[in-house]
Order: structure tokens, then sequence, then C-alpha cells
């Protein structure tokens, strides 16, 4: 097994840590050469000193702290965009697990740096998803998702021929307030909607669950990802969270993957991809296990339709969609806004035509329009940024 040469963004995260345990479980296997690391400067100090990465970028020049050995040391977004772009060894891989749409010009100076991508970061899809996979073909990389239900499916498609998927199936637990109404919904606090039933995770993935915003981005991935039609894609209550999605072939039969809740499987499915290697984790005990299925209202998750419209209209229309998210999630992190006011938000910024195009938005015009909305909805809610 010939070593691989990691670049690691956003290590102080949830994913950032699941990636690093994988790789603790394999230590002839792979070695940190890069990393990006965030505000937590604890955390920061005690990673870059275990994995002595030759670069480190840190979140904001003021963070920089002394290291008892000498790495290359860069910061901010241009310091991710060194990282990315860093070329030293013959087997390089970049995993993003950054949040938000600062994932996406990371994702494309490191697919131009010929890394294999194991990408986390789904803002990256969400917003640039075509012009990702044109990348992804003409510098000739490999690009593996991690998330659980990308995975799943990724599992179920080995050794099938994709002309003869009719179906793909991505399950949903529903969220921290899957059991409350509409008008329960009114007065729900940061703190509650924080409380994820199933998965443990960042904070703005764990809103974006609540929300189900979520798993419209994950429908968005897996057409990019997949190459399949939307009307071939649909999003499945399962509160158990124990199947992680499932492929319907044409035949009528259906793969799915099943496990225990935990990112680590996936992670270490990228990182190994397509070998099952051993894993020091818990395993599901299938015995006791009932499975529940239903249809995703919705009326009742009205984020998920309008991730749906934001895909069919395409254009600049996921940057709309995601730079709208990403402002309200913020705001009602920061306790600006109610739970509620997230989807209006989001709403009133997709009714706007002026966004409307008649060519595919470059990289730069997505990201320019994005950060333009992010900044007017962040200023509108008064907040200064
Ligand atoms: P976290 O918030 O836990 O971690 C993100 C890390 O990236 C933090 O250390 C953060 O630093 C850093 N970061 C964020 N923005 C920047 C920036 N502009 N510059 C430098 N560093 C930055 O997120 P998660 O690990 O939960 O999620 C990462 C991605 O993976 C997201 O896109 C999410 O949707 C996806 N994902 C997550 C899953 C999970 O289980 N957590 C499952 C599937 C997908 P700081 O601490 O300073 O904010
Ligand atoms: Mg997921």
């Amino acid at each position: 097994m010939s070593m691989k040469y990691i670049y690691l963004l956003g290590a102080c995260g949830s994913i950032g840590t699941q990636t690093l345990q994988v790789i603790d479980q394999y230590p002839e296997e792979y070695k940190i050469i890069g990393m990006s690391v965030g505000s937590n400067l604890k955390l920061a100090k005690e990673l870059i000193e275990r994995y002595k990465p030759e670069i480190v970028c840190f979140r904001k020049e003021e963070h920089i702290f002394s290291i008892s050995y000498q790495p290359k040391i860069v910061f901010g977004d241009a310091g991710l965009l060194t990282v990315a772009g860093y070329h030293q060894y013959e087997n390089e891989w970049f995993v993003n697990a950054l949040v938000g749409v600062s994932g996406l010009l990371p994702t494309v100076e490191a697919i131009k740096a010929y890394k294999t991508i194991a990408l986390a970061n789904k803002e990256t899809l969400v917003v640039a998803g075509d012009l990702i996979n044109a990348l992804v073909q003409e510098y000739k990389v490999t690009l593996l998702p991690i998330d659980s239900e990308h995975s799943a499916i990724l599992q179920c498609l080995r050794g099938e021929a994709d002309k003869e998927v009719e179906k793909l199936w991505i399950t949903a637990s529903g969220g921290s307030f899957r059991n409350k109404t509409r008008e329960e919904l009114v007065h729900v606090t940061v703190e509650d909607a924080l409380k994820h039933p199933n998965w443990s995770m960042g904070s703005k993935i764990t809103i974006d669950s609540a929300t189900m915003m979520n798993k419209g981005f994950e429908i968005i991935e897996a057409h990019y990802l997949f190459n399949v039609p939307y009307e071939s894609i649909e999003a499945l209550y399962h509160p158990e969270s124990i199947v992680h999605s499932c492929v319907q072939f044409k035949d009528g039969s259906i793969k799915a993957q099943l496990g225990v809740s935990d990112m680590r499987i996936p992670i270490s499915y990228a990182l190994s991809y397509p070998s099952h290697r051993t894993l020091d984790l818990d395993r599901l005990n299938v015995k006791p296990c009932t499975l529940h299925f239903d249809t995703l209202s919705i009326e009742r998750y009205p984020c998920l339709g309008y991730a749906l419209e934001a895909a069919k209209k395409g254009g600049l229309y996921l940057a709309v969609l995601n730079a709208s998210n990403e402002a309200a999630v913020h705001l009602f992190l920061t306790k600006k806004i109610s739970f509620l006011q997230i989807e209006q938000i989001i709403w009133n910024e997709l009714q706007n035509k002026e966004y409307e195009r008649s060519y595919i938005p470059s990289l730069e015009e997505r990201i320019s329009v994005g950060n333009c909305i992010y900044a007017k909805i962040i200023k509108e809610y008064g907040e200064i940024i």
C-alpha cells in the first residue's frame, strides 16, 4: 500500500477530527502534509504538534502561535488556497471538511493540483456541481463523497452499470424537530435545534438538518455525483438512520447500505475506496432493528422544496439558495432571527428575477453574487460584518 499524503482543511471541526481518528488507525497508510485549523486554538495547537504538517493555515493572522518546529504558515482564504495547491508528493489527497461556500475555491485549487478529492464540504457541489464535474474530467482526478447518504449510494453502485439505475432514495432522519408541528416551530430555540436525534455534527449542518435544507443539498449533490436526473432522486423519511440510502434498479431490485450513525465509516470508505477495511467502532446490532420509511413532506419542510426549485431553475439560483441559507442560518445561530424566518429569507431571495441568466454563470459570478446576497441579508438584520 503506497502512502497517501493528506491535506485536511477544517481539521478542528466535526468531520476534520473524525478524519484524524480514521487516519490514526492506519498510520502506515497516511501522512498529514497540510492542515487548516479553526478558531479553537487549544485544539489547533494540539493537532499541529501531534501531526506536524509541513504547511499550516490559520483562520486569521492574529491566531498564529509559536510552534515547536518550523512549518510553512499561511492564513485566511488565500492561505486555504495555498494549502490546497501545495504540491510535494505523488499520491496526494485533499480532504475538504470546511463548512460553507469558503470550501469551493480550495476544492477547485486542489483539483488543479491533481489531488484526489474527498469532499465533505457540500456547499462546493451545491453552488458549482456542474463546473466541478467539468474540472474533475479535465484534470482526470477522482472525487469521492464524505457523507453517509452518498457513501451509501457509492457502495450500492459498485459493480453496477449506470444505465441500469432507475432511482436513488436518499434517507432523512427528520432532524431535531421531526416530532414538532409547524405551529410548534414558532418558538423553538437555537439550543433545541442543535440537539440532533441521531448524529453529532457541526452547528450549521445540524440547523440545515432541522430545516431539511440539508436533504435538498444532498439531492443536488447526488445529481452531480452520480449523474442521475432530479426526477429520479427522492428523499425518504427514515427516523432510525440505519439505512443510509438506497439505489433502485430497472428490474425493481433495491440495494441499500446499513450501519451505525458514525461518520467515520463514510470517511474511511472515501479514504480507502474501493476497499472496506477494518475499523475499530461499534457494529450495528441488526436483530432488534425496526425500520420505518415515509414520505418527506414539502409542506412540513419548505426548505426541501426551495432547494428543488432552485435546482430546477439552475444557473445562479443554486448560489442564491446557498448564500441566503448561509446568511439565515448564521442569523439564527446568533439569535437575530427565529427558526421559521430562515425559510422566509430563502424564499424571498429565490423569488428575485434579477438572478435569471441566459448563460452558464462562471465560478466568479456565482461567488460574487453569493457574497453580495450574504452581506445584504446580514446587514438587513442589523449585524455588522
Ligand atoms: P464544523 O463547523 O464542525 O467544522 C468546520 C471547520 O472548518 C471548523 O473548524 C471551522 O473553524 C472551519 N472553517 C469554517 N469556515 C472556515 C473558513 N472560512 N476558513 C477557515 N476555516 C473555516 O463543520 P462540520 O465538520 O460539521 O461540517 C463540515 C462540512 O461537512 C460541511 O459542509 C457539512 O455540511 C459537511 N458534512 C458534515 C457532516 C457531519 O457529520 N458533521 C456529515 C456530512 C457532511 P471555526 O471553528 O473557526 O469555525
Ligand atoms: Mg448526510
